[in-house]
């Protein structure tokens, strides 16, 4: 394991999700600065690998190599049992092009019909942080959020899939939850408790 204890104050977050960069500055308090990537990097990472973790240590890799300073990665998405894992590793662009909304419709599609037994899903979160970008030794956390698919949209918070999965533990969609309530279940506060710890944060 190797510890880093914090030799940076800031991080780029190599990802261009509003939504993941507010959930992440949360959960990992005010000693660490998360700044977006779009001020340093001119084009997104070709995310060609085939698992969330590939795809985090190149996505962590293009933002150290742009900016020069450490960088963190999510790369998540959810997976549904009766899709065989799909949309997975694809999940932001699961309808193409048209974003939360038309990936909502297309699951729920796919869906159509199926009893609640025959609908689980589970969010996947995989953080990597790399101090630079020919770090030989990233730090690799990787939580998951066990739950279901619903029929129809419930919930105005959060983004991508929330508002489809339902969170047993809380009785409630992923998007009813406050944002407090979500960084303390999500598959992504999962995974930040364990950078946290490597971090000596906690
Ligand atoms: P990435 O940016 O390639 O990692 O794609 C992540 C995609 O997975 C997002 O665009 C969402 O569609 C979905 N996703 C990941 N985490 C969450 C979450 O916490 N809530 C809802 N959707 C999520």
């Amino acid at each position: 394991m190797n510890d880093v204890r914090l030799p940076f104050q800031q991080l780029i977050l190599a990802s261009g999700n509003p939504g993941k960069l507010k959930e992440l500055q949360a959960m990992l308090g005010e000693q660490v600065t998360v700044l977006p990537q779009n001020q340093f990097v001119a084009e997104e990472a070709v995310e060609d690998g085939l698992s969330f973790v590939e795809n985090a240590i190149i996505k962590a890799r293009h933002a150290c190599s742009a900016s020069g300073l450490p960088a963190l990665a999510d790369d998540s998405g959810i997976a549904v049992d009766a899709l065989a894992g799909a949309p997975g590793i694809y999940s932001a662009r699961y309808a193409g092009a048209g974003g939360d909304a038309a990936n909502n419709a297309k699951l729920l599609e796919a869906l159509e019909g199926l009893p609640t037994e025959q609908r689980g899903a589970r969010f996947i979160s995989v953080l990597v942080l790399m101090l630079h970008a020919e770090d030989p030794t990233p730090i690799i956390c990787e939580g998951v959020w066990h739950g279901s698919i619903l029929n129809a949209p419930r919930g105005d918070h959060g983004f991508g899939y929330d508002p489809l999965f339902w969170a047993p533990e809380a009785n409630c969609s992923s998007a009813e939850l406050s944002p407090a309530e979500k960084n303390h279940l999500s598959h992504r506060a999962k995974a930040m408790a364990q950078l946290r710890t490597r971090l000596g944060l906690n």
